[in-house]
């Protein structure tokens, strides 16, 4: 086991009160996954459908499953059973399958869109136009449930820049939140910069090496 206790109750003090913790455990054993589960924590996250579809039969069933990658299309059919929350939405086309998926599985998917706020760096998101256009187009899609945003910031050591695009991707949230009551979640903030984070009113972050170490290869 290589969990990182210590971190881990320093990381749910900092957010206790607002954020969810989403522990993210890609490329990291089911043992670690249950580990912070016999500690009470549920919400984990992961990155790849096999590896996603291989944990989830192996662990309990109550485990609030997060897909944060990119998603393939071709793909979805296999978490639509499960899956809590998909964080990463960037196209009409991907909505349309989940819509498809969920309505086959007898569920309403809940989803998140990303945005594209690094603006150099990620190659997945929607650009501010994109994500205008597709507001008014959800209402269309019946089993899935669009909660609020996700973004990740760039690679940077420079903070302040961080700070600038949750900053950014905050106010958008703000706007929509306005505009329809079922957006409740900001999904914002890893390992390096959820303090920025946090400070521009995050209320979920996905870490995974603080908890778990390093990842021995980024899959
Ligand atoms: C891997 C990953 C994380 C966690 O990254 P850490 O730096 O290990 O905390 C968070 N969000 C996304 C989208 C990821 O792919």
């Amino acid at each position: 086991m290589s969990i990182n206790l210590e971190k881990y109750n320093q990381i749910k003090e900092e957010l206790e009160g607002k954020a969810t913790l989403v522990a993210v455990s890609k490329t990291k054993p089911v043992e670690d996954i249950k580990a912070l589960y016999d500690l009470g924590h549920r919400d984990f996250g992961e990155n790849y459908v096999q590896e996603l579809v291989d944990k989830q039969a192996q662990l309990p069933k109550d485990i609030r499953w997060h897909f944060i990658g990119h998603l393939q299309s071709n793909k979805v059919k296999f978490i639509a059973p499960f899956i809590h929350l998909i964080h990463a939405i960037d196209s009409i086309s991907l909505l349309k399958e989940i819509d498809k998926q969920a309505e086959k599985a007898n569920r309403i998917i809940d989803l998140l869109l990303q945005v594209y706020i690094a603006k150099e760096e990620t190659k997945f998101g929607l650009s501010d136009h994109e994500l205008q256009a597709i507001i008014p187009q959800l209402p269309a899609f019946k089993n899935v449930s669009v909660k609020g945003l996700m973004g990740m910031a760039s690679f940077t050591n420079d903070m302040r820049k961080a700070r600038a695009e949750f900053h950014h991707l905050k106010n958008l949230y703000h706007t929509l939140t306005i505009h329809d009551s079922r957006f409740t979640i900001l999904s914002m903030g890893m390992s390096s910069d959820y303090h920025e984070a946090l400070h521009e009113g995050t209320n979920m972050v996905r870490i995974g090496s603080l908890l778990f170490g390093e990842r021995e290869y980024q899959k």
